[in-house]
């Protein structure tokens, strides 16, 4: 790695509206995957900056959850509007310390925009139920009220989008949220920050602390923090709900995934392939949606296997700032991690159609390259397979039928995402009902579903029972009251021990 020769700016945790450095006492790099270029330091957190960062979202809380739903809303609206107008900046920051491309980087915040969207209707999410004389004179009504301070703590593949998986939702619900990103490409939160402020939101509400995993054990037995929403790999999620729930929280942890994508011998072939290139190595194949195995019945292996090949060899590998299809990998030592993967794949006989490590990059030569890597006649055991790899690695499993198919996919650990290419309704809707993953796509490579769904896997792929967004991401946010109430005439008194019944 090489560092640039001006002093490069150290990012700042956002506390109450504001930079803020706290304790200032470590910091860690930021780099450009494209260049190899150091781009900035970031502050990570002491413990004490942990409990100033949730101080400030408990001190804001009681003013915020009073804020009428109308106006909590009407900043939500003004957020918005200013991401929609400025999200050309944020993909900008996304591409230069991700690599993604920019118009993946674009994709990610439509993705998020859409969950701020379907926040700004929660008005309707939020109206509670009411029955009329329940018993004689009684009337019972609900209500759902938000939790206090919040964690949200996220990964590095989606700087924008996995935060405002949770925040819009966090916030128009009425909590204050505490968002501790990916140290690896911080900058995206400091930048929503801002846009909070320009919406109006009140200081503390929506606050930033960046650290590594002792910030979010914090976090996760802080007395203060009343839920945490955590995306990132297996054993980090497993690790924050245990900790997290024995700490008294509720907790929704999602983790990795290694997602299948069936092509039966009736799919249109071109589309399959298209479909799993683009599902393979968009984003360098570091998506949690991400297709790693195709798997292929035998009799339209051969043919499948050719026309991805054919469509690997047309992408075109390097700096996202260039209209490049797949840009680098997040860091050298993820880029070195995914390139032992291949070599293991090797060793272990697989068959690699594609070599991803003899890429020619456009750009700078001193970034994290690895370009698409096919293998074929992968089977069940190979660590190719076994392992969620997180890179553009697509490895390819023959079976000789659907039913073996669906076996193999559904004794794999991981459930997050799964896709089904076919021209049969009636394997369609068999697959989906038998298939144990918790987001399928039937002739869609990347089924996340859209915001006013919920998001999430089965199995390995997420810890706790709520999915992220959508009707169960409001459930999450908010905490259910029944109310009883009754006004009895003054001369309707009397004493009486027994458990009342209803009348
Ligand atoms: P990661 O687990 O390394 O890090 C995620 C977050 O946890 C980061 O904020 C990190 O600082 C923090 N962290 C790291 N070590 C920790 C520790 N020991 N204790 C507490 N916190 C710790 O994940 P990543 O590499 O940033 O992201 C890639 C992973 O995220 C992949 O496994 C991918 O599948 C997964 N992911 C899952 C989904 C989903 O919806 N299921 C979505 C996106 C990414």
């Amino acid at each position: 790695m090489t560092s640039e020769s001006s002093a490069p700016h150290t990012l700042p945790h956002w506390v109450g509206n504001e930079p803020w450095r706290g304790s200032a006492a470590r910091t860690g790099e930021v780099v450009d995957p494209a260049t190899g270029r150091r781009r900035l330091h970031v502050h990570l957190a002491e413990p004490a900056d942990v409990d100033a960062a949730v101080e400030a979202a408990r001190a804001a809380f009681p003013g915020w959850r009073e804020t009428s739903l109308t106006r909590r809303t009407q900043v939500l609206f003004r957020f918005r509007e200013l991401l929609a107008e400025r999200k050309g900046e944020l993909a900008e920051i996304i591409t230069a310390e991700h690599g993604k491309v920019l118009d993946d980087a674009l994709g990610e915040i439509s993705r998020g925009l859409e969950v701020v969207e379907f926040a700004c209707g929660l008005g309707h999410l939020l109206k509670g139920e009411m029955t009329d004389n329940a018993s004689t004179g009684v009337d019972v009504h609900s209500l759902r009220q938000p939790l206090g301070p919040v964690a949200v703590v996220s990964p590095f593949n989606f700087p924008a989008m996995v935060p405002m998986w949770f925040f819009p939702l966090a916030i128009a619900a009425g909590n204050t949220v505490v968002l501790k990103p990916s140290e690896k490409d911080p900058s995206a939160a400091n930048w929503l920050a801002e846009l909070w402020v320009e919406a109006g939101l009140p200081p503390g509400v929506f606050n930033v602390l960046h650290g590594e995993g002792d910030a979010v054990d914090g976090l996760l037995r802080h007395s203060a923090v009343k839920a945490v929403s955590f995306v990132g790999s297996t054993p980090i999620a497993r690790h924050v709900y245990e900790t997290a729930t024995a700490h008294g929280k509720r907790v929704q942890a999602l983790g990795g995934a290694k997602n299948h994508m069936l092509v039966l011998p009736d799919a249109d072939l071109d589309q399959a392939a298209d479909a799993a290139v683009n599902a393979g190595f968009g984003s360098a194949g570091e998506r949690c949606m991400a297709v790693s195995a195709l798997v292929a019945i035998d009799s339209v292996a051969d043919e499948l296997v050719d026309r991805v090949r054919e469509k690997v060899g047309g992408l075109r590998v390097g700096d996202g700032r260039r209209g490049t299809d797949m840009g680098p990998l997040v860091t050298g030592e993820h880029r070195d991690r995914v390139a032992d993967y291949v070599r293991a794949g090797v060793a272990e006989g697989a068959e690699l159609v594609v070599d991803g490590r003899e890429v020619t990059p456009e750009g700078s030569g001193e970034g994290f390259w690895l370009g698409p890597t096919l293998f074929d006649h992968v089977t069940p055991e190979m660590s190719v397979y076994t392992d969620e790899i997180f890179g553009p690695v697509l490895s390819v499993l023959r079976v000789s039928s659907y039913e073996e198919a669906l076996e193999l996919i559904n004794a794999n650990p991981y459930g997050n995402g799964v896709a089904l290419f076919t021209n049969d309704g009636r394997t369609a809707r068999h697959f989906q009902r038998e298939v144990e993953v918790g987001m399928v796509g039937i002739n869609v490579p990347i089924p996340v579903p859209v915001a006013y769904y919920s998001f999430g896997g089965w199995k390995a792929s997420l810890f706790g029972d709520t999915h992220a967004y959508g009707t169960e991401g409001v459930h999450f946010f908010t905490r259910g009251k029944a109310v009883t109430t009754r006004w009895p005439e003054p001369e309707q008194h009397q004493v009486g021990l027994g458990f009342p019944q209803n009348t």
